[in-house]
């Protein structure tokens, strides 16, 4: 690649960094604006979620997705900035074979704080897909049904 190649790759690569990280903190400014429990939250910007089964041991996961991660409202204004999450990822347990189950359910075009300790796909501009952060798990596919029932009441 000849250097004029290369440092033009560089310049785009560093746009697009920050254009990335302007989105993630207009998006953080409207929503923690109208966040009434700050403390609850994380300083990250969701939209919705996506299911995720280990066919190891079972683990399920609701990976919430930060804003610019297969992001339909962005993606509608700024398909060339769609970004994707990895199929599968990592189970707790070691396992690769965790994938993601359930299409469509937890799909949210509405942009929310995460709650604290959740597990979500962070929007690392340095990636190409989104990094997965594993911490609060459901024991099973049940778990999270019951999960759901009890949001449900809220
Ligand atoms: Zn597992």
């Amino acid at each position: 690649m000849s250097t004029g190649k290369k440092l033009r790759k560089m310049v785009m690569k560093y746009r697009d960094r920050e254009s990335i990280e302007k989105d993630i903190e207009k998006a953080k400014e409207e929503v923690f604006k109208q966040n009434k429990n700050p403390e609850e939250y994380e300083d990250v910007v969701v939209h919705g979620y996506m299911v995720y089964e280990c066919r190891d041991c079972g683990t399920v996961y609701k990976m919430w997705l930060e804003k610019g991660l297969e992001d339909r409202v962005q993606d509608k204004e700024y398909p060339d900035k769609h970004k994707p999450v990895p199929f599968g990822i990592r189970c707790k347990c070691g396992s690769f074979n965790c994938t993601h189950i359930l299409w469509g359910v937890g799909d949210r075009d509405e942009y929310e704080a995460l709650r604290k300790g959740e597990s979500y796909f962070k929007n690392d501009p340095d990636q190409r897909c989104g990094t997965p952060v594993l911490r609060k798990s459901l024991r099973n596919r049940q778990q999270l049904l019951y999960s759901q029932f009890a949001e449900d009441k809220e």
